[in-house]
Parts: structure tokens; sequence; C-alpha cells
């Protein structure tokens, strides 16, 4: 892998991360003359923070990324230790598969997927990237350390938290790019010198635990699905054995001493003044935010299949070594523990993501694409996210195609990218449900529907995935047809233990399947037919979810209306925000600090939610 023969690619991906991979992947499926330039072997899948995927928003992207041809998720389902589905008891539209990871089983099968792929793997620092004038800036090749020059049509960029890249601990500090890796400090001054707009953000990680110095009998046990669900649409089960995780918490005397030393931890005593992720505070900042609270919980999640090493999700922090063991050793459970690696946190340059278009192409450089952390963002699932878009376009743009852009309504791929060009990002940016305006539309579990012809027409998939896609979209369409066919009377429904009023109305198989205590096993007693239709139990519980929300959508489509129909309403300068009902403290700060004139000014402010703009629209009009 050290200097390559060949020195000319269609497209360079810089950097092997959760970005990368899939922007090359995808790249080289199209059929791109790809290379991928990383670090060292070892970056190949590294997850350099939490050991899990997916979550509320996170599960979605994974089932997206997936429906287009991506490996996210089938690497998930070969790495999986504990499978759950997050807000089981809610709608499918919030709810998110997630999976507690083994991580050296990701990077196995992560390395695994590259090798078999097309792509050519290189292992260098790339230390610059050179242009030529077209009128504009247009990209021309990559300089790296070990094999010099390499020419390429486009480039994209996925360096994550390497970009001068400084680590905080207590009151040390040393340039890299996560926990025993270089940061990139030649490559940042690339866009430096090309005046690209740069930020710093900042973000965190706990200490890793020694399971052996543990008592997990004296914290709680959370237990996975007892029949895991699979994040990709072509795994039929998941064959790993599945472990437990554990809960602690925290408690007054940790607050102390935590509370102690607020002076020795670099986010208070203003060696970092970046913004991190508000969703992932290290522990400091929750114990200052919230003063009142007398515990914070913590889940212990094992970081492989042996279980040796743990981490605990909640305690992220930047506190000297001597306190993280003195404030852990508080712990219920972790009175004799023993610490593997000590927590830290991380301050980046990523740049200002409205130097991209939605196609994650720069403005200011034809040919060059930024993807992953780069962009402002945080998370594996979002960073793979833009990875796969860059990499598409990136090919169509060489191959003068059309460029592919998700809408807003089509996935959540659509709302990441088009709130992510919006700029003006302050802290890192993952994803919820939230941010989506059509969420009742964007279930995870209907991803391949909406996207997964989309990627046939782009050749992104393969022909396993063609191949059972078109055998699933015809079960779905022949049982949407017999279902609409087979209509019963109210008094039929109640015969079979169904609840329907009384009201002579005929209803359809399809519609009522979607009702709360409706069936496809009652349905089958009502007509034995159904019986006929060879479904599998995913592929069931799809379609039932589909009739549920054909429901509900028509009213979302009202909502969405009435918020452009009153889009100019005014935002009176005297109005007070703090007293509206409904509104998160991070959008109401975001809307006072910039003083919006009216709605539509409120909902294009980065961090704003649809769902926000929503409830300070009814504000407003009171
Ligand atoms: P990365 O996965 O970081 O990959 C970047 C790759 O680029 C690396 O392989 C690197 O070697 C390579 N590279 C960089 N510069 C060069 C160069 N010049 N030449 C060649 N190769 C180069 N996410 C969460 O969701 N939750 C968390 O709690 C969380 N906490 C985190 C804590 C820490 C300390 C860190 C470091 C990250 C954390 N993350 C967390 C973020 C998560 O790791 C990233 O969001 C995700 O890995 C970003 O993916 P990426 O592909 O953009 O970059």
């Amino acid at each position: 892998m050290f200097h390559v023969k060949q020195k000319n690619f269609d497209v360079v991906v810089v950097g092997a991360g959760h970005a990368g991979m899939e922007a090359a992947i995808v790249a080289s499926n199209m059929g791109a003359s790809t290379a991928l330039i990383t670090f060292s072997e070892n970056d190949v899948g590294t997850m350099s923070c939490n050991p899990a995927m997916g979550g509320l928003g996170k599960g979605h992207l994974i089932r997206e990324i997936d429906a287009l041809g991506g490996v996210i998720g089938i690497c998930s389902d070969l790495s999986g230790i504990q499978f759950r589905v997050l807000n089981k008891t809610r709608g499918e539209a919030v709810q998110g598969p997630r999976a507690q990871i083994d991580r050296n089983f990701y990077k196995k099968n992560a390395k695994e997927l590259v090798f078999n792929s097309k792509l050519h793997l290189i292992f260098d620092e790339v230390t610059d990237i050179k242009t030529k004038k077209k009128g504009k800036d247009v990209i021309k090749s990559i300089v790296t350390s070990l094999n010099g020059e390499i020419l390429c049509k486009s480039i994209i960029v996925t360096t994550g938290t390497f970009l001068s890249g400084l680590i905080y601990r207590g009151n040390e500090k040393w340039p890299a790019g996560r926990l025993g890796s270089e940061p990139s400090i030649k490559l940042a001054k690339f866009f430096n010198s090309r005046k690209f707009r740069i930020k710093r953000l900042k973000t965190g990680t706990p200490p890793r635990l020694f399971a052996e110095s543990i008592d997990f009998k004296k914290c709680a046990t959370q237990k996975g699905d007892f029949k895991p669900e699979p994040f990709s649409f072509l795994t039929n089960s998941i064959d790993i054995d599945q472990k437990n995780c554990h809960i602690t918490y925290t408690n007054n005397k940790t607050h102390k001493i935590i509370k102690k030393n607020f002076g020795n931890s670099p986010i208070f005593n203003g060696s970092i003044e970046s913004k991190g992720p508000r969703y992932c505070p290290s522990i400091e900042d929750k114990v200052k935010k919230f003063s009142d609270r007398d515990r914070h919980q913590i889940f212990l999640e094992p970081e492989t299949i042996e279980g040796s090493v743990i981490y605990p999700n909640g305690i992220s922090t930047s506190l000297p070594t001597k306190v993280q063991v003195e404030f852990l050793k508080t712990i219920k459970g972790l009175e004799n523990v023993r610490v593997d690696k000590f927590g830290y946190a991380i301050e980046y340059d990523c740049i200002d993501s409205n130097e991209i278009s939605q196609t994650f192409e720069t403005k200011k450089v034809d040919g060059l694409f930024l993807a992953g952390q780069i962009n402002g963002t945080t998370g594996y699932e979002e960073a793979a996210a833009q990875g796969m878009l860059a990499g598409i376009n990136a090919t169509l743009k060489i191959s003068g195609k059309q460029s592919f852009i998700v809408k807003r309504s089509q996935g959540y791929l659509g709302v990441l990218s088009s709130d992510l060009c919006k700029g003006g990002l302050i802290e890192p940016y993952r994803m919820f449900t939230s941010r989506a305006e059509y969420r009742l539309f964007l279930r995870a579990d209907n991803a391949d529907e909406r996207l997964t012809d989309l990627a046939i027409d782009l050749g992104t998939v393969s022909s396993e995935r063609l191949k059972k896609w078109k055998m699933k979209k015809e079960t779905i369409q022949k049982a949407k047809m017999l279902l609409s066919k087979l209509e019963g009377s109210p008094q039929i429904y109640n015969k079979f233990g169904l609840k329907i009023n009384f009201d002579g109305k005929k209803r359809n198989a399809y519609e009522v399947l979607g009702f709360p205590n409706a069936s496809w096993d009652l349905l089958t007693k009502i007509w034995p037919e159904i019986a006929s239709l060879k479904i599998d139990h995913r592929t069931k519980k799809q379609i039932r979810a589909n009739s549920f929300y054909e429901r509900y959508s028509n009213r979302q489509l009202i909502e969405i209306n009435e918020l452009e129909k009153d889009k100019n309403i005014l935002i009176r300068s005297d109005i007070d925000l703090t007293k509206c009902d409904g509104l998160s403290n991070e959008i109401k700060d975001i809307i006072i600090s910039n003083s919006p004139k009216n709605i539509a000014e409120a909902r294009q402010l980065p961090g704003m939610t649809p769902a926000a703009a929503s409830i300070l629209l009814r504000y407003v009009k009171k």
C-alpha cells in the first residue's frame, strides 16, 4: 500500500473513517477509479468514541444509507452485541434502531468490506491539495508525504477531528487527531490559505474501565431486545451472542469532587473556548448546569464481546487523571475500578458548512467535496450519511451527470444536507427526529421504499439488493392490492374482536390493518386468503405501519402548509419567548440571540427545527 504505482484517479477520498469509507466504496461501486488515502491501516472503521451505532434520528440515517447501498448498516449488523429499538412503546416514526457494537469486530468487518471492493487503499498523509484555474479554482491533484503528487478529478476530504486537533486533559494539552493519532496540521493550512471560514469545535470522551474491577451486582442490568432487529435490509438475522449493559449513577460525593476541581477542567478554566455537542455534555458540564440534580445516569457498555473493557456512557470528562480516578471511585459498583484509558476533550478545526452546497461540493473549489465531522457534525451516522452523498455526487460530477439531492420530504439525508448548507452552526450538529418536518413519512422501517429505487437508477446497489428489493416491492404492492379489495362492515370486524364504531361504514382490510388493535392474524381469521400472501415478519410490520401513518400524513401536510402560509408573520421585539411552552432552552437561545423579524427568518436559523417553528408560530399568533 506504500508507494502506489497508479498516480491518476477519478476520485480521491482523504480519511478512512465513517464518512471516508462510505464515500470511497460508493464511488468505486459506481465505476469511478477511486483511491482512499488514510494515515494507517488502523484507521479503517475505527470508532473514535462510543461503541454504539444508531438511536433516534441516527438509526433512521443508517437505514437510509443502507437503502442507497451503503455499508454502515451491514457492518453494524455483523458487529452488534446488543440490539435495542429505542422508543418501542411509541409509533414507528419516532422509533430508532440502536446497537452496542464490538469495536474490534467493526474494524475487522469494515476492513473486509474495503478490501473486497475495487478501491485502492493507500496509507499515507495528505499534506496539500493542488488546483488549476479554469475561470474558478478546479481540482488538479493531492500531495502526499510518501507518494508525492497524485492526479485526480475530484477529492472528498473526510478528516474528522484531525485538522489541527488538540487534546486537553487537566492542565495537559498536546496535538493529536484523537488519542494515539497524529493531527493533520499541513492539510489544515490548505483551508486557511484558501480563506475557507474555519471554526473550532470540541468533543470529549469518558475514561475506559477494566470490567474485572467493576462490581456489576451493584448495578441494574439492561438487556437487549429478545429478537434483535438488524439495521440492513439485506440482513435476515443477527447471529452473534448478545450481551447485557448495566446502569449506575453518580451521586453527591461524585459531584462534590467534580465541583472542587472545576478550576482544573480545561472547559471551565478558559483553555477551551469552543463549543461541544449540547446533547453529549461532559460530566463537568452536567454537574455545573444541573446543580440541583443529585445523580446522573451512567450506562456501562461493553466495548467488545469479551466485555473486558467498559465504556461508561454519560461521564465524558477532561479532568486530570487523578481527579477522574477519585470521582469514579465514589460511584456504586466502581469503588475499586481500574482505568484502562483516561477521558479527554479534543478541539479541532471544522469548515463552516455554508462553504458547501447540498451536493457537499465546496463553493470555492470545483471538484472539492467535504464530508463528515469536518463540516461541523458529530457522530458516525451523520458522517457516513455525508460520505455517501458526497461520494455519489463526486462520481456523478466527473461523469457529467446531474447531481443527486435528497429532498427533506424524502429522507433524513435531505434534512441533514439542507440543514448543513444553511451554515452558521454554533455547536456540533447531530440528527434528531424533531429536525424533520415530514417525520411521519420518514420512518426507519420504510427507508427502502423511499430510496432504493433512486439508488437503482444511480447504480449504487448490488445485484443482491436489487433482487431482494424488487421482490419485496412486489410483495408490498400485492398485499396492498389484495387487502384494499377485502371490505368488511363494523359488524364483521366486531365479531372477530376488533372494536370499530357501528357507523354502517364499510372499511377495507388495508385501512383497518393500521388500527391500534388490528393485526395480520386477526384479518387472516376474517379472510383466510390473506394467508396465501407469503410475507416475512419485518415486511408485515412495514405494511402495517404504512397503513397506520397514511391516516396521519395528511394532517402533517396541513401543518407544513400552514407554516408556509404564515411565514411572513412578524415576531414582535417585545414578545417574551422565555414563556413559550414547548420550546427547548436551546431553541429559545437561538431565537433570542438572532432576533429574527418573522417566521420565515426564524425557520432559517441554524439549529431551528420545523417542530419548534410550528410552536413559535402558534405562540406568536396568540
Ligand atoms: P473520523 O472517523 O475521525 O475519520 C477521519 C479519518 O481521516 C481518520 O481515519 C484519519 O486518520 C484520517 N485523516 C485525517 N487527516 C488525514 C490526512 N491529512 N491524511 C490522511 N488521512 C487523514 N460521536 C458521537 O456520535 N458521539 C460521541 O460521544 C462522540 N465523541 C467523540 C469523542 C472524541 C474524543 C472523538 C475524537 C470523536 C467523538 N465522536 C463522537 C465523533 C465521532 O468519532 C465522529 O463523529 C466520527 O468518527 C466522524 O467520522 P469522520 O469520518 O468524519 O471522521
